[in-house]
């Protein structure tokens, strides 16, 4: 059984706490490796390797600092298959959807080469007679970040790479269920140039989290997960004095009016439905048809589309269109919650639940599922289901349908179809969810947009990646200066406003 390491000060480092998670190919349902879980002990090692090598990063010019983050595109780029496949081994999408994760990553590195321009900061000649006042955007010091199972590549980028390009020193906490690639991750860092201790990775569980708030040398956390360990981590994190960003779960709406081209809007919700098992924070998981006649012609279109969805493990290569999910966990509270579903009188329309791929009878593998006729109180729709199961409920009118994504809890991604431009300008304007798609089923913003939700979709005041990022990885220090020749005057004792 391989057993996993930590990445502390450039080494890999053996567990000491004697606990581990076992880490699953959820194709085949077999443990594959155990990934050590840190105490706060080893926590605090990899924190004092983080503290000591920070200043001397930081120092080190932007334009060095961003040519690392070149040499490391390039080096993701020749690595691509490995880490696709490392990714596919323990998450279980496809080889095609774990390239894109590790591509949405690298996209964020790309946008993180042009640090040097976007740390520069502001100058006023003159502010008053003989004073010059300027401001400049410092490295916070010791950074940490904890990360989802489902973009082990991507989210971890999203973090790291704005952190460590603004100076900071990182310290990623990454999911217990697929550790490998993160790594990986490290390990090409160093190789591209980045100095021992900037950036490692501590594997752990809830231990190594506590750790991570607890820690008085620690000055940021990010975090990407559930809602309420997003809220958990938000609160006490500020409660000690930390700036962090915590982004929680989702249930995506897509509005589909009456107006809409229904092939096209079929095709989007097979895509971001079922897509790597539904296991995406900006999957559509409701789809709102708009009037009767819109929502049978939908379900007519969605039927054929899900019954010849293939799932398959990732050795399938590009004949799978999505995976298992990725723990015998997740499956049993998918399933759970279709039975609420159906319990609480939602029509199954495909029902999955007996769905077994030959061979793979261990595997953690969820079949499509579709409910019609749901209702806003039924578990199905209130709850993020987070496997391969779309939701619909019917409106009657469009102000029914907005209504429906604005009241529900979560604000993360919403999509609307329609060849109606005052409709789809009147969503985007009315909506409060914080990534909007006008015949784009998962409007994801690209890296030099940012990236966040609404509501109980995100907590705290930036978003990720971007130009926000750069403001959460940063602290604004502004000075006013003078020389001597201007301090010729004796004492000032009033609160003076600029001559
Ligand atoms: P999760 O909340 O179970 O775990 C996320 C991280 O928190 C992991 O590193 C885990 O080790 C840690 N953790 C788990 N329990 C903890 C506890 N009690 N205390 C402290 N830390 C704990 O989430 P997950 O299952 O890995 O990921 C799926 C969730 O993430 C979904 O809800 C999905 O919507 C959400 N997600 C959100 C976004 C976004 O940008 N909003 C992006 C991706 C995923």
């Amino acid at each position: 059984m391989q057993e996993l390491t930590h990445y502390i000060n450039g080494e890999h480092v053996k567990g000491t706490s004697g606990r581990f998670a076992d880490v699953y190919n959820p194709a085949t349902g077999e443990v594959q490796a155990k990934v050590p879980l840190a105490s706060a002990a080893e926590m605090d090692i990899a924190v004092q390797a983080a503290s000591a090598a920070q200043p001397a990063w930081a120092a080190t010019n932007p334009q060095r600092r961003a040519r690392v983050m070149m040499k490391f595109v390039a080096l993701l780029n020749d690595n691509m298959d490995r880490l696709a496949e490392a990714l596919s081994r323990e998450h279980g999408k496809t080889l095609p959807d774990a390239a894109g994760d590790v591509q949405r990553g690298l996209e964020v590195v790309e946008y993180c080469v042009g640090a040097p321009e976007l740390l520069k900061g502001d100058f006023t000649d003159s502010a008053g007679p003989g004073i010059d006042m300027y401001s400049m955007r410092q490295a916070l010091g010791v950074c940490a970040g904890v990360t989802p199972f489902n973009f082990p590549a991507m989210i971890p980028m999203w973090m790291f790479a704005p952190a460590i390009a603004c100076g900071n020193a990182f310290i990623l906490k990454p999911s217990e269920r697929d550790p490998s690639v993160p790594l990986m991750l490290a390990e090409l860092m160093e190789q591209a140039g980045l100095p021992k201790g900037i950036l490692q990775v501590v594997n752990g569980d809830k231990e190594a989290v506590d750790a991570i708030i607890a820690h008085d040398v620690i000055q940021s956390i990010g975090f990407v997960g559930s809602t309420p360990i997003a809220e958990y981590i938000y609160g006490r994190g500020c409660a000690n004095g930390k700036r962090v960003q915590c982004f929680g779960g989702a249930k995506n709406h897509m509005i589909i009016m009456p107006d809409a081209d229904l092939d096209q809007a079929a095709d989007a919700l097979i895509g971001a439905g079922y897509g790597a098992a539904g296991e995406r924070c900006m999957a559509i998981s409701v789809a709102v048809p708009v009037g009767k006649d819109t929502a049978d012609k939908l379900i007519e279109k969605l039927i054929p589309r899900i019954e010849s969805l293939k799932v398959g493990p990732y050795t399938a290569g590009s004949d799978a269109d999505y995976g298992p999910v990725v723990t015998a966990a997740a499956k049993a509270n998918i399933l759970r919650l279709v039975e609420t579903g159906v319990d609480q009188g939602a029509e199954l329309v495909v029902d999955g639940r007996d769905f077994n791929l030959q061979g793979y009878e261990d595997g953690f593998f969820v079949g499509p599922h579709l409910f019609d006729h749901a209702t806003k109180v039924m578990d199905i729709y209130t709850k993020e289901i987070f496997g391969p199961v779309l939701v619909c409920v019917r409106a009657e009118t469009y102000e029914e349908a907005l209504g429906l994504a604005m009241d529900h809890e979560y604000g993360n991604g919403t999509a609307i179809y329609t060849r109606d431009g005052d409709t789809a300008r009147d969503f985007a304007n009315r909506i409060n969810i914080g990534m909007v798609g006008i015949n784009v089923p998962i409007p994801v913003p690209l890296a030099y947009h940012t990236f966040g939700g609404w509501k109980k979709s995100a907590f705290g005041d930036l978003n990720q990646h971007g130009p926000d990022a750069f403001k959460f990885y940063t602290r604004t220090k502004t000075i006013t200066s003078r020389w001597p020749s201007g301090i010729r005057q004796g004492g000032e004792f009033n609160f003076k406003a600029m001559d």
